[in-house]
């Protein structure tokens, strides 16, 4: 048995789960409640993370409102990737859909309802019935406040389930063996700055997006790429991370959303000739076309001159006209950030609306199982990487591809937290044993706080912080040519050395603030720099990815994933998974709506 030097405390579980949103929280139950002793790691309470702020609804072919087929869903989800996700992991997410919101349903979660008592289902982007003939109601919702009553109830389950919370508990890096295998994380506990070896038998990833990564984000501020951080800095490549959500509807100037919920009720676009210009665009699903698609459409009245304020900087969304009833039933949450953010109250007037980072849709590579795939060393073959998984934002399984559609990834997290689970329970992990530590575990982790804590002088971590959103702004937003990304590309790599030798000025170790915000910017650096290096490989226009100077998408060459190696710095590609599990491949089509 090798010796372990690390003088380091260590805590020991079956499994570790380092997230506690929606996806790391469906995991955690269906671990707990098969006899695991899981722990859950969390830098916020766990009813804290992202999910909390989901709005609009969770996407499922009930069919309560009218017709719909999980076969319709599967189809909307593949046009709505631009072809690129694979389709075994669309089928198994679009069958599995109705049975997790039965469940979610069952563990109490609070629905609207219809009068004759079924789930409430609104129409939102990109959801249609008859493979695209019209819209269709399938976004599950309480009211506009969907992802808090998601994550409220699954806590409640969880501390039911007797799963054990590390809340405010940073993961810093997670610990391979010499076999490539995961054994664990080392994690950092924010109140009082102590380092802890958490050993696991199996370790998940759950720690959602990286929105934080721009200057005009709808994301949390903790939404800084940790599990990218730490996965590249283990070797583990990125997958298509040049694929970014422009959500059409941040509240202008404050970046707050305004759901597509509200589009789905009936809300619309209009320029400043008043004008409801989707329609030109998008004929049949007009203000509800996918959301690349009305974004880009947003983008060029802007461009035209067609932008409203002194400034001609954004849109109109305009939902008096749905009445102050439906407003105040359906939508109360959306008065509230119009009233605060907009200072405009939407039963009288439109809220001032521009396309903002919303979502990630590439991340860390896995198949349908959540489990992670990816060279076992540097330059080997992808193949499963023993002992880790990855679910919810952070993971790309891929069932968005180039575009995901809204109430998609709500779903995903359940689905695949669910599935996750489930395996790790099939494998029989409990009855495993652990596998040794590496000797040198948690040394580079310890290595990286000592240097923080010990920095002189050095650029600070806000300013370079700063700099790479600005970057990543500038170089990388909706439209996109080869000129400015391949500058973006020249840029994120000077602000990754100067990433390097940041200093900290506050060192009192009171909730650790300015050390955890150092080591979150560490993440922030990977993440940007996979983002701009895989954007400016990508020589064709495909769903979120808009290129100017490759305005087509180009089948022939790009229907491939991307994969970022940190190290090095390079790219690598794997194909497509075009083949669904049981029906007919949807071949690729030019995307009308
Ligand atoms: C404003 C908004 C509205 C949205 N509305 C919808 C919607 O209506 N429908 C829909 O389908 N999708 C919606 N989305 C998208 C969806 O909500 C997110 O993709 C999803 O909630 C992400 O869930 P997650 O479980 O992957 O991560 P999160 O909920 O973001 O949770 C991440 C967890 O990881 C933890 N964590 C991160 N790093 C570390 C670390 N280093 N150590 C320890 N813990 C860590 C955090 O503390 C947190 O607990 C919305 C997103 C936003 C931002």
């Amino acid at each position: 048995m090798t010796a372990v030097k690390t003088s380091l405390p260590r805590r020991k579980f079956d499994a570790v789960i380092v997230g506690a949103g929606g996806a790391g929280m469906r995991c955690s139950l269906q671990l707990a409640e098969a006899g695991l002793n899981v722990a859950v790691l969390s830098k916020v309470f766990p009813t804290r993370s992202h999910t909390v702020a989901a709005q609009g609804g969770i996407g499922a072919s009930l069919g309560n409102m009218s017709e719909d087929s999980w076969y319709w869903h599967m189809f909307d989800t593949v046009k709505g990737s631009d072809y690129l996700g694979d389709q075994d992991a669309i089928e198994f997410m679009c069958r599995e859909a109705p049975k997790v919101v039965y469940e979610l349903e069952h563990f109490g979660m609070p629905f609207d309802r219809n009068p004759d008592g079924t789930i409430y289902q609104r129409p939102f982007g990109g959801h249609t019935a008859n493979f695209g003939e019209k819209p269709v109601q399938r976004a599950c919702a309480a009211a506009d406040r969907t992802g808090h009553a998601l994550l409220h109830t699954l806590y409640q389950r969880n501390v039911k389930a007797r799963t054990q919370f590390f809340v405010e508990w940073m993961a810093l890096d997670v610990i391979r063996d010499a076999e490539g295998d995961v054994v664990g994380v080392v994690a950092l506990e924010m109140e009082t700055g102590e380092i802890m070896i958490l050993e696991a038998k199996v370790t998940v990833f759950a720690t959602g997006g990286a929105g934080r990564i721009w200057a005009a984000s709808t994301n949390a501020f903790i939404n800084t790429g940790d599990g990218m951080g730490m996965a590249a800095r283990a070797g583990i490549p990125l997958e298509d991370m040049e694929f970014w959500q422009f959500h059409p509807t941040g509240v202008a100037g404050a970046g707050v959303l305004i759901t597509e919920g509200v589009r789905g009720e009936g809300g619309i676009l209009l320029n400043s000739e008043g004008e409801r210009f989707m329609e030109r665009y998008a004929p049949t699903l007009k203000d509800l076309a996918p959301r690349d698609f009305v974004s880009r459409s947003m983008d060029q009245e802007i461009k035209e001159g067609r932008g409203c304020g002194p400034n001609k900087d954004h849109v109109l969304l305009k939902l008096d006209h749905l009445g102050a009833d439906t407003i105040l039933k359906r939508l109360p949450s959306i008065r509230e950030i119009a009233m605060k953010f907009a200072n405009v109250d939407p039963i009288k007037e439109p809220i001032p609306v521009v396309p903002t980072i919303h979502y990630q849709m590439g991340g860390i590579p896995t198949n349908f199982y959540g489990q992670v795939v990816a060279p076992k060393s540097p330059g080997g073959p992808s193949e499963i990487v023993n002992g880790m998984y990855a679910i919810g934002e952070c993971a790309c399984v891929s069932v968005h591809g180039a575009n995901r559609l809204g109430t998609n990834s709500l779903l995903d997290l359940v689905v695949f937290g669910r599935a996750a689970g489930n395996h790790i329970v099939e494998q029989n992990f409990k009855a495993k044993t652990h596998k040794d530590l590496p000797a040198d575990a948690g040394d580079f982790s310890a290595a990286r706080v000592a240097k923080l804590m010990d920095s002189k002088d050095g650029e600070s971590v806000r300013g370079v912080a700063d700099d790479i959103r600005s970057n990543m702004q500038q170089h990388c937003g909706v439209f996109r040519t080869t000129e400015l990304m391949d500058e973006g590309v020249e840029v994120i790599n000077k602000l990754a050395k100067r990433a390097e030798d940041v200093f900290i000025k506050d060192k009192s170790k009171v909730f650790n603030t300015a050390l955890v915000e150092a080591l979150e910017l560490a993440n922030l650096t990977e993440t940007a720099k996979a983002t701009m290096v895989s954007a400016a490989a990508r020589k064709e226009s495909r769903g979120a990815h808009a290129h100017r100077d490759f305005p087509e998408r180009d089948d022939s060459n790009w229907m491939k994933h991307t994969l970022w190696y940190s190290e090095g710095n390079r790219l690598d590609y794997k194909a497509v998974n075009t083949k669904p599990l049981t029906v007919e491949t949807f071949q690729p089509k030019k995307r009308t709506f």
